[in-house]
């Protein structure tokens, strides 16, 4: 074994160590009859490009179904003629143009003042554009989490089928929303692979909380970024997915498959 990756022996064994406690976890879900449901969602593509070739073909050599956000403000043209084939592909829109116009820390493409009505013209515009690519869902991921206070009324008048942003496990919401919680890279100081050990932790974590909770079919979403991921998260990428087709203890779907039966408030029916 060499002491020159991975951070030394020590690095080494805790990282299995993270292995054995997410299989320990799993072994609970089994003694329960039990199968955790995950979903992956992509983050960012516009073009085709040699980094979003690596992810379609991780995605097919593992018949893991993958949603990619798509922002749409250039020519769509060459990404769906590359999309054209690809089955296990669902397209969802990320945003309008991923431009931030919030003002302070928190980034944002709308500002927190805008009106119902602009935000939902500039949606209408972004949806109109990426509707005609292939595997087109009417699903919109806010760049940057960001929830503008008029996003849920935005996404009913629109007709959206349904968002995703973050962290949420089981959100309450008029429209279905099933969220990202695993996020294979870490952003301060500039785009890396988080680590094996911290993206298993992670999971185990989220497995944790949702049996201790009994929400047993709340979705766990893996969250990629295919434009910025280092050769250490697409080699890890490769063998999660690779490990989880082989095992078959983790349940892949699809993000409208996932949408069709989300938890939400019913809309409001008019008395009488
Ligand atoms: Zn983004």
């Amino acid at each position: 074994m060499s002491r020159h990756r991975g951070g030394g022996v020590g690095g080494w064994f805790r990282t299995d160590m993270r292995w054995m406690l997410l299989q320990q976890e799993l072994g609970r879900w089994r003694k329960a009859g039990r199968k955790p449901t995950l979903w992956w969602r992509d983050d960012d593509a516009r073009a085709p490009t040699p980094e979003l070739d690596r992810l379609l073909a991780i995605a097919n050599a593992n018949r893991t179904p993958l949603t990619l956000a798509v922002i749409p403000d250039g020519d769509l043209a060459a990404l769906a003629a590359r999309l054209g084939s690809e089955a296990l592909v669902t397209v969802v829109q990320h945003g309008v143009d991923h431009q931030n116009r919030r003002e302070g820390p928190a980034a944002g493409e709308f500002p927190h003042a805008w009106m119902r009505i602009r935000v939902a013209t500039q949606m209408r515009a972004g949806w109109t554009k990426l509707a005609a690519l292939p595997g087109a869902a009417q699903v919109f991921v806010p760049p940057w989490n960001d929830i503008h206070p008029e996003l849920p009324a935005v996404l009913a008048d629109c007709g959206y089928l349904g968002w995703s942003a973050w962290d949420e496990t089981a959100p309450m919401a008029k429209v279905p929303r099933v969220d990202a919680h695993m996020d294979l890279l870490r952003w301060r100081g500039g785009a890396r692979f988080r680590g094996e050990g911290r993206v298993l932790e992670r999971l185990r974590e989220l497995l944790v909380e949702r049996r201790q909770a009994g929400l047993w079919s709340a979705p766990i979403g893996l969250l990629t970024h295919h434009l910025d991921h280092d050769e250490p998260a697409w080699r890890f990428l490769d063998r999660f997915l690779a490990w989880s087709a082989a095992n078959g203890d983790l349940t892949w779907r699809g993000l409208p498959d996932l949408l069709a039966s989300a938890p939400h408030a019913a809309p409001a029916t008019v008395e009488g």
